[in-house]
């Protein structure tokens, strides 16, 4: 009786365990990866219209001892869902923050603001706040050259403590940009509250900028929309001259992209942006 129960119906679906699987397979090397050191911080300059440098995006990277280098799209998600986020997201602002440090000595990159990518999981940890001051307290960065991005998704959420913790991190100074702008559900009411410094075109818009005319329209209202509320606008995803150009000519005044520098090791973009002089 007892076996022709089991073989009567089954749950056992095996693309389902691979998947289950391989989760945690990644969550386990997560894990290992950061116990061992394979993070590592990539930057991308972005620029003015003068081509003048006013800031650096953090990009993580994981370089795994077999996989070689895995793109973040490929692990941010699972370190989300697993809670990893947390401790990598500390290791990442750490590192951030001493990479400032190191560049206060360097004669082009001194000053230079850093932009870091922040989760949601990690805006609604409760010692979120404690914990970038306390990092800005011992690595000694300059709160102000800290720029943090948060998504509009991550906002519906809990949008007063979010307001709240926003407002106690810029009274030390540090910057706050809404990346990938355009895609969430941004309500003007609270765009308005938040205490932001700059919106990021998300690349969606740019990518199709020549071919769409409904993106050149989208790109022109948030230019309009980031004038109105004092904000500056950076566009991401800039690849080409002729994106750049419309670009310009919807009001856009900052560019981040393939056409200016790809993503790089510190000291690769030291060595490039020496060059650009
Ligand atoms: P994002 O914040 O929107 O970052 C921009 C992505 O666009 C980066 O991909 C960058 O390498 C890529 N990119 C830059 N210029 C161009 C271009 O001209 N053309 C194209 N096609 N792509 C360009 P990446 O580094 O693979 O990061 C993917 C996403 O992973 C990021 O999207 C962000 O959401 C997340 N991420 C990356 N680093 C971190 C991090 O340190 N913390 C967190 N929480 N998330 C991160
Ligand atoms: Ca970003
Ligand atoms: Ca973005
Ligand atoms: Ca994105």
């Amino acid at each position: 009786a007892k076996s022709a129960g089991r073989s009567g119906f089954s749950f056992f679906d095996p693309s389902m365990q691979a998947q289950v699987r391989l989760r945690a397979e990644l969550e386990a090397g997560l894990r290992r990866g950061l116990e061992q050191d394979e993070f590592r911080l990539w930057y991308q300059p972005q620029f003015n219209l003068e081509g003048k440098l006013i800031g650096m995006e953090a990009l993580v990277r994981w370089q795994h001892p077999e996989q070689g280098m895995v793109s973040p799209a490929d692990f941010i998600p699972v370190a989300e869902t697993s809670g990893l986020i947390l401790p990598l997201g500390r290791w990442i602002l750490r590192t951030a923050c001493e990479q400032l440090v190191a560049w206060q000595q360097h004669p082009v990159l001194a000053n230079v603001r850093i932009a870091v990518n922040i989760s949601a999981r990690q805006m609604q940890d409760e010692g979120f706040v404690t914990e970038v001051c306390s990092i800005l307290d011992q690595t000694g960065a300059d709160a102000c050259a800290l720029e943090l991005e948060l998504t509009e998704s991550m906002l519906v959420q809990s949008i007063e403590q979010t307001i709240d913790k926003m407002q106690v991190l810029r009274q030390r100074g540090v910057h706050f940009a809404l990346d990938d702008f355009g895609t969430g559900y941004s309500s003007m009411s609270y765009l308005k509250r938040l205490p932001l410094d700059k919106l990021k075109i998300d690349q969606s818009f740019v990518r199709d900028l020549m071919t769409d005319p409904n993106d050149a329209a989208i790109i022109r209202t948030i230019v309009a929309l980031g004038q109105s509320l004092d904000l500056s606008v950076v566009a991401e995803g800039v690849e080409t001259n002729e994106q750049r150009q419309a670009l310009v000519t919807s009001g856009c005044q900052g560019f981040q992209g393939y056409l200016y520098s790809r993503p790089g090791s510190a000291q690769e973009l030291e060595h490039s942006i020496h060059g650009q002089r």
